[in-house]
């Protein structure tokens, strides 16, 4: 099979199993963003597939080829550290030749390579300057170009912009973006920060305790999580108990249209606030009392107390209903948009 295959692949430290029997197939050109909470088992998977540490169990193979116990070095990878670790005592052309030189590039193909490289990471003319003197965000630069150098088959990047301050950092996913689609390369990234992962990624994979728990787009993850963990890491949703009452489903207290599974007496409803609409009060549909109103300005957020279970309704501006903090409200929810889910 194209592309980077896992099989099977574990790797426990003594009684830790910090990746836990992953299969996991990404195609040639992908962008994956691997994401989870700390300690998920994120950064051993990516070092398990950069050659950095060896599976316990499983195989890794890269179009066809067994990798498993293949050195780092001859992978032929392209890699990105938080730490970036460039070399200080080098120019940024020093550093972004370095690979170039062991390969044994003439000092002409090198620095036209070096300009190449410079000018697809925005920062042309940059060959001679200090890495010392440069900032955050043209140091992150300098190490993506670093790790193209050699035209990598992999790109993989460990929290990679995770020291720069949130406006750089999001001006920053989106050039990264861009440039794995000028490039094609199959790229996979170590994030714990949903927004980067869903600005980044054809496929986001949520892990959880070293095991893949949903493994989609952003969009299929957002709209349709596998279960309570995914649907509450990824962006914010409101998780309500559902139950049977014979052969209706009920919902905070009123029988609902969202369809609880044959054979299913309990379960969780997500239903993200943007899908849980405030209406006038009416014996059909759950109540709730707005106990807090959070103007954004470009979002309002409701905070409503539905009998005891907290809901969070968000609204757009234009759209914002007459409603203040003390009065009782009927919820809708869209079946449609609401996702029962069982474990
Ligand atoms: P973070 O976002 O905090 O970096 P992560 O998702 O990348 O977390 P890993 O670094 O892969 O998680 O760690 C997964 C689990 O394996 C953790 O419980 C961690 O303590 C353990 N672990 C990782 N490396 C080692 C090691 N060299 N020796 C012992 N345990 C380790």
């Amino acid at each position: 099979m194209s592309g980077l295959v896992l099989k099977g692949v574990s790797r426990d430290f003594g009684p830790v199993k910090a990746v836990n029997d992953v299969d996991l197939v990404v195609p040639n050109g992908r962008f994956v963003c691997l994401l989870g909470p700390s300690g998920c088992g994120k950064t051993t998977l990516l070092r398990m597939i950069a050659g950095l540490d060896a599976p316990t169990t499983g195989t890794i193979s890269i179009d066809g080829e067994d990798i498993t116990r293949q050195p780092t070095h001859k992978r032929n990878l392209g890699m990105v550290f938080q730490s970036l670790a460039l070399f200080p005592h080098l120019t940024v052309g020093g550093n972004i030749a370095y690979a170039l030189r062991i390969r044994g590039l003439s000092k002409e193909e090198q620095a036209r390579r070096v300009e190449e490289l410079l000018a697809l990471v925005h920062l042309p003319g940059y060959a001679d300057r200090a890495v010392s003197k440069l900032s955050g965000g043209q140091r992150q630069r300098v190490a993506i170009a670093r790790a193209l150098a050699v035209s990598p088959r992999l790109f993989l990047l460990d929290e990679p912009l995770s020291a720069l301050d949130a406006k750089l950092r999001e001006a920053m996913q989106v050039e990264l973006r861009q440039l794995q689609q000028q490039l094609g390369i199959t790229t996979i990234v170590v994030t714990h920060d949903q927004r980067e992962a869903m600005t980044m990624a054809d496929t986001v994979i949520v892990m959880k305790g070293g095991e893949i728990r949903q493994a989609a787009s952003p969009v299929e993850i957002y709209r349709k999580p596998a279960d309570t963990f995914v649907a509450d890491f990824i962006g914010s949703t409101n998780l309500i108990d559902i139950s049977r009452d014979g052969d209706r489903a009920m919902l905070l207290g009123r029988p609902t249209a969202v369809p609880l599974p044959y054979g299913v007496s309990k379960a969780t409803v997500s239903v993200r606030p943007e899908d849980v609409e405030l209406t006038a009060p009416s014996s059909e549909l759950p109540e709730a009392k707005i106990t807090f109103v959070r103007d954004l300005g470009g979002a309002i957020e409701f905070f409503l107390d539905a009998n005891g279970a907290q809901v969070v309704a968000v609204t757009s501006p234009r759209a914002r209903p007459e409603v203040a903090v003390g009065d009782r409200v009927g919820l809708r929810l869209d079946p449609a948009r609401s996702v029962v889910l069982t474990r």
